[in-house]
């Protein structure tokens, strides 16, 4: 992992002396000493916050440090990934262009792109992300590609470097979704990419308690955010999530270790389970280039097992979607494949009623098999 990020995580330089937490600033307004302070702020003379949708200090710290995290020159803090990800998006197409976007990006995010899109004259294909040819044909002429590696759900990896490369030869803007690696795997825009998303509410916040998203890259693009969508669509990061974030991201660096450890010891005891037919890990598939591996996955069931059964068995594992947390999930595909949201990216990109996604929790490994090896046996239907 990049293991030079963790004293990054650990400290706030610009906090000085005092108290060694941020303050929360929890407020929507900021007032000013004259007539002549309030013009100075307004016309950026000055440079301070006014009002907490456009700016606010609890955030803007928050939103430093995920730029330093990615290297980034800088960052926008929002109230949730998809809040993130649509500003993102919206400030970088317009009427009439093209989005190139990988298979199997997390559902809402097909969603904005095949429902809402279309309605501003947007159109959108999908494509393999690890058939580089296939994306190069149909990069020609289009002004976005979409990327998101590991892929929701079955976890493919793609070059991103590779991506990004073919991108800027067809000049296409691209935008990562890093929200599986966070930036202690992986750094997109150290790859070539323009821009790159979280959705916070997992790793960086880890303690499922904040939906958050963040958006990082050059001051340009970001210039582009803050002119375009981000003051309109006002999806602002508030500033006691912000607090929670920050706090949260203080023991990424401990926390992404355990998953990964666990989570690799888990797929590899699966992989040699007698009812798991597939482990969907990004380390068993050998094939990326990450400096490392988070602690989610997926895998599929033998038919011997009765999925519903299986996962009312568990008791360590509970039901639910996100991931992320200190706390081990398990989520059946087979839900998602029934939701009626219109636009099923699990039905588009024919995920099986087989799969259940695992996100694995800082527990210990021997009791999270100890308590799947019990549901598997509850699941085996009689025979
Ligand atoms: C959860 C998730 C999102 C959306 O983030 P929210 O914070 O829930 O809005 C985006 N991308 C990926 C890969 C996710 O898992």
């Amino acid at each position: 992992m990049n293991d030079e990020l963790a004293t990054l995580l650990a400290h706030d330089p610009e906090l000085g002396t005092g108290p060694v937490a941020p303050p929360i600033v929890q407020t929507s307004l900021f007032v000013f000493a004259s007539f002549e302070a309030m013009a100075q702020a307004f016309t950026g003379e000055t440079p301070r916050p006014i009002y907490s949708r456009g700016a606010n200090p609890t955030v803007r710290a928050c939103e430093q440090k995920l730029a330093a995290l990615e290297q980034a020159e800088a960052a926008r803090g929002f109230a949730s990934g998809m809040g993130a990800i649509s500003a993102a998006v919206l400030s970088q197409v317009k009427s009439g262009e093209r989005v190139v976007c990988v298979r199997q990006v997390y559902p809402d995010t097909y969603r904005l792109l095949l429902k809402l899109l279309p309605r501003l004259g947007i159109e959108t294909v999908f494509v393999d992300g690890r058939d580089l040819g296939a994306v190069e044909r149909a990069l020609p002429g289009a002004a976005l590609l979409y990327l998101e590696s590991p892929t929701s759900l079955l976890f493919e990896c793609h070059d991103l470097a590779a991506l990004a490369g073919l991108a800027r030869a067809a000049g296409v803007t691209t935008i990562a979704d890093n929200s599986w690696a966070t930036p202690l795997l992986q750094r997109p825009l150290q790859l070539g990419v323009d821009l790159v998303v979280h959705s916070a509410s997992k790793y960086l916040a880890g303690h499922s308690d904040v939906v958050a998203g963040m958006v990082a890259g050059s001051g340009e693009r970001i210039a582009q955010i803050d002119d375009l969508t981000y003051p309109y669509l006002g999806a602002r990061l508030s500033p006691l999530d912000a607090w929670l974030l920050l706090r949260g991201m203080r023991t990424l660096a401990l926390r992404m270790p355990r998953h990964q450890t666990s989570a690799l010891w888990l797929a590899r005891q699966l992989a040699a389970h007698p009812d798991v037919a597939v482990v969907h890990h990004p380390a068993l598939a050998g094939d990326h280039d990450m400096a490392g591996t988070s602690g989610l996955f997926s895998i599929e069931l033998d038919p011997a097992i009765d999925i519903p059964r299986f996962c009312d068995a568990l008791t360590l594992f509970r039901l639910g979607v996100s991931w992320g947390g200190y706390e081990s999930l398990a989520f059946p595909a087979m839900i998602g494949l029934r939701q009626k949201a219109g636009a099923n990216s699990l039905q588009a990109f024919g995920v099986s009623a087989r799969l259940v996604r695992l996100s694995i929790g800082l527990e210990s490994p021997a009791d999270l098999l100890r308590d799947l090896d019990q549901a598997l046996a509850a699941g085996k239907q009689p025979a």
